[in-house]
């Protein structure tokens, strides 16, 4: 909200004439710091071009948009002339609020100076009025108590609040931003979320896009309210779960690009959103601009069609969200949701009011503001976010279609099938599309995580991003070839080019199918050695899911997912269950049940675990299960009592000292004595250096070791998993990382233990024939990219295997080894 004191307030003004009025108006905003003196010109310039009158005496005279530069930050000033200016002949002003609008705080005070506008008896109250802060609290809601208050009251935080880290891989993105919206409505307190210095209004979806939180970023939710603790407790569970953001599908499995143009041809690269070959014309897809020029209209007229457009729209997107849900599912859908969640937001609804009630058209007023924000969206830090931008301008344009009466018009739809060229496409385009008439998609803009990439996965069709500018003066009907994998697009080729690449289309779908129909079967090399793929899981929901996919049992279950979105550890019951669904669903396949790995990235809130400066240094792991028997000891009972059904193994995370591994297993035998249960093979995640420079005494205590790659690598490069900017280089595949599972896999031979890899590097393809080639025996892999990784195996014998790891382990750099 916007400050207003009694320093930008002038009282009994005598000012003769408009132009004086505004000259001081303009004075109290440059004495305040707002703006520049020369933007008191471009005030005056602007009542030239337009009309600041609002009615009811009061007018908002303010600079000319491309003067904007001269603000220093937003705010306004008001000067009473209680005898009056002539504004315009027929129109005497007595309230004169100067506006220095740099962003949108102002909106809320147009608001206000739109309800006070209907009140007769208050603008004249208000222009007889003494006491400058009947004008303050008019404007901004609030009465100040004298000294004015020099904080912006909307930065400060309300007394109750959490603080936590965002988990989404891709930040407080679109589709989990709606989610935490939707769930702070439902309670009446208001809440604030912080990220740094900037504090948004939890209840607006784009107040909390504008906060820019990146995964990883530290963020407090304080609440206010008569609900206030309830709704703290329900949306710290929401963002602990990850606020239904779906996992990234990995793209398309064994789509590596084995094609090549031999023919010189025009080349345009882009960015790899989905894989796959595309053969066929290019069809240039350009939504029809709308054009709305400025007519002046009856604000009550225009407020009526205003409201009548977004109603059509909110009904349009309730009937995108059922179909797109029962095309492609509701993650996918989840998108129009978001939309309509835009249509609810105040500031944009407020400042579209606001132009209106200035004498503007609805359309006009309406594309003004979303304009306004698309750019303000566009210029945030964050690509995820600013990718954004395309969402609230897809939403933008519905809303407008329903004003300029163009909302029947039917987006694409083509006789044959083309790869189609876009600038962007936006959810509203993909999903109109007819997925059979669309070979492919190469948009100019977006990026990897934009909506097109996300929906061109899901429905298996190739696609690029990102590809530049240039794509958009190619002619319709050209032929040309769509590499997906590669992330180019290959224009007019030679007619030999498309023969081999329709060639390499046909192997690539065989060799998808071919995954597919084998991936029950086991991955043995043309030699006949098995390598074992098991899955990864975190629910007994994904047990089934496993088996479905070919995993031949789990190398890795994460029990924390059982402790994350809820407000109590489960009990030593309901953990029971849970891993015996799991053991029962494998259907004999052994299970590896990791005890829980809370602290690091994995928080849960109501353990209250105390706030540490280095959170993935710290208690985390194997230490707090041996500092918090409470948790520690039910586990491993619901554990052992699980193992009656199936054959379980269990395995400790983020061992560092053999002391660690020495109490871990006295207490699991103590708890495996007290059950009278069967005793379990006990095993450790190494995924900390000391781990590795200990795996011979290590393996002397215990019965097999599982790799964690994804600490491992952190804590071998000393770089962040979740870094931002670190994550690209923190690649598992350097050879320092792989050394240090060379080391590791020796170590456990020479004990006639095995050795298996649970952490990110075995779901890659390459990653996965490196490792097995070192030596690892079970790659444990996400669900759906185990039929993949059994392919790739399948294609080698073992001694290439080890002759590749042997090469792996001698080159310099990760990128060195990505390229053999
Ligand atoms: C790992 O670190 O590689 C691992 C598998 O554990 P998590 O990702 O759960 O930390
Ligand atoms: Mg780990």
């Amino acid at each position: 909200m916007i400050t207003l004191d009694e320093r930008q307030i002038r009282l009994q003004s005598r000012a003769a004439d408009k132009q004086e009025a505004i000259l001081q108006v303009g004075q109290l905003l440059v004495n305040s710091g707002c703006i520049d003196a020369g933007y008191i010109s471009s005030m005056l310039g602007h009542e030239q071009v337009a009309n600041t009158y609002l009615g009811n005496g009061i007018a908002i005279p303010h600079g000319l948009p491309e003067n904007r530069d001269l603000i220093h930050r937003t705010g306004i000033a008001v000067v009473q002339s209680p005898q009056g200016v002539t504004w315009n002949p027929g129109e005497t002003v007595h309230l004169i609020v100067g506006i220095a609008a740099k962003s949108d705080e102002h909106i809320e005070v147009l608001r206000r100076l739109t309800r006070v506008l209907g009140d007769k008896e208050q603008v004249e109250r208000l222009t007889r009025t003494g006491d400058s802060r009947d004008i303050i609290e008019a404007l901004t809601g609030e009465r100040p108590a004298a000294p004015a208050p020099v904080k912006r009251d909307e930065d400060v935080d309300y007394p109750t609040f959490f603080d936590t880290v965002v988990r989404n891989r891709t930040g407080l993105h679109a589709r989990p931003a709606a989610v935490f919206v939707d769930l702070a409505k439902q309670f009446k307190s208001n809440i604030r979320v912080r990220h740094g210095e900037t504090v948004s209004n939890g209840k607006s979806l784009l107040s909390l896009l504008q906060l820019g939180a990146e995964s990883g970023a530290a963020i407090r939710v304080s609440a206010e309210g008569p609900d206030a603790t309830g709704a703290l407790k329900a949306l710290q569970a929401a963002l602990e779960s990850g606020l239904g953001d779906e996992p990234e599908e990995h793209p398309a499995a064994a789509a590596e690009a084995t094609w090549m143009p031999q023919a010189a041809v025009l080349t345009i690269p882009g960015i790899t959103a989905s894989g796959g070959l595309a053969i066929g014309p290019l069809r240039q897809y350009r939504q029809r601009a709308i054009v709305v020029s400025d007519q002046p209209g009856d604000p009550m007229v225009e407020g009526n069609r205003f409201q009548q457009a977004l109603d059509a729209a909110h009904g349009e997107l309730e009937r995108l969200y059922e179909e797109v849900k029962t095309r492609l599912g509701s993650g996918k859908a989840a998108i129009f949701r978001v939309h309509a969640e835009f249509l609810n937001d105040t500031g944009l609804i407020g400042q579209t009011i606001s132009l209106i009630y200035q004498g503007h058209s609805a359309a006009w007023s309406w594309q003004q503001t979303i304009n306004e924000r698309v750019r303000q969206v566009q210029k945030l830090d964050d690509p995820t976010l600013a990718a954004r931008a395309v969402d609230l301008s897809d939403v933008g344009q519905r809303v407008l279609r329903h004003l300029v009466g163009a909302a029947d018009e039917q987006p694409v739809s083509h006789d044959t099938p083309v790869i189609l060229i876009a600038e962007d496409l936006t959810p509203s385009d993909t999903a109109a599309l007819d997925a059979d008439s669309i070979l492919g998609f190469c948009t100019a803009k977006g990026g990897p995580t934009s909506h097109t990439a996300i929906i061109a996965r899901s429905l298996g069709i190739p696609a690029i991003v990102g590809a530049g500018g240039a794509v958009l003066d190619l002619n319709n009907g050209t032929p040309a070839i769509l590499d997906g994998s590669a992330g180019k697009l290959y224009v007019n080729p030679a007619e030999s080019d498309i023969q081999t690449a329709r060639k390499a289309q046909q192997q690539l779908l065989q060799q998808q199918e071919a995954a597919n129909s084998a991936r029950l079967a086991p991955a043995a090399t043309t030699d006949g050695y098995h390598v074992e793929v098991a899955a990864n899981i975190n629910r007994a929901s994904e047990a089934p899911q496993a088996v479905a996919a070919g995993a031949e049992g789990v190398g890795l279950m994460r029990t924390e997912f059982l402790f994350l979105g809820r407000d109590s550890a489960p009990t030593e019951e309901e953990q029971f269950e849970a891993y015996r669904d799991m053991v029962q669903a494998l259907g004999g396949r052994p299970l590896i049940i990791r005890t829980l790995d809370i602290g690091g990235d994995k928080e849960v809130p109501y353990l209250k675990l105390p706030k540490e400066d280095n959170a993935f240094l710290g208690i985390r792991g194997i230490r707090l299960c041996l500092a918090r028997p409470d948790l520690f000891i039910p586990q491993l009972r619901a554990i052992y009592r699980a193992a009656a059904y199936g054959p379980i193994k269990i395995m400790f995370p983020m061992i560092a000292m053999l002391e660690e591994v020495q109490r871990a297993r006295a207490i699991a035998e103590q708890v495996q004595r007290e059950l009278n249960a069967p005793s379990l093979s006990l095993g450790i995640m190494v995924e900390v250096p000391s781990a590795v420079v200990m795996a011979d005494q290590l393996a002397q205590e215990i019965d097999f070791f599982s790799i964690g790659t994804n600490d491992l690598t952190q804590y071998v490069l000393a770089m962040d998993r979740l870094h931002p900017q670190l994550a690209k280089q923190a690649d598992a595949l350097h050879p320092a990382v792989l050394r240090m599972i060379a080391q590791t896999v020796q170590a456990a031979s020479k004990a006639g233990k095995w050795v298996g890899v649970c952490g990110g590097l075995a779901s890659d393809p390459k990653g996965a024939l490196i490792l097995s080639g070192l030596g690892v025996t079970e790659l444990s892999a996400s669900v759906p990219a185990i039929p993949a990784v059994k392919a790739e195996i399948r294609k080698h014998s073992l001694a290439e295997l080890q002759t590749l790891a042997r090469r792996a382990l001698e080159c310099r750099t990760a990128a060195e080894v990505r390229s053999l």
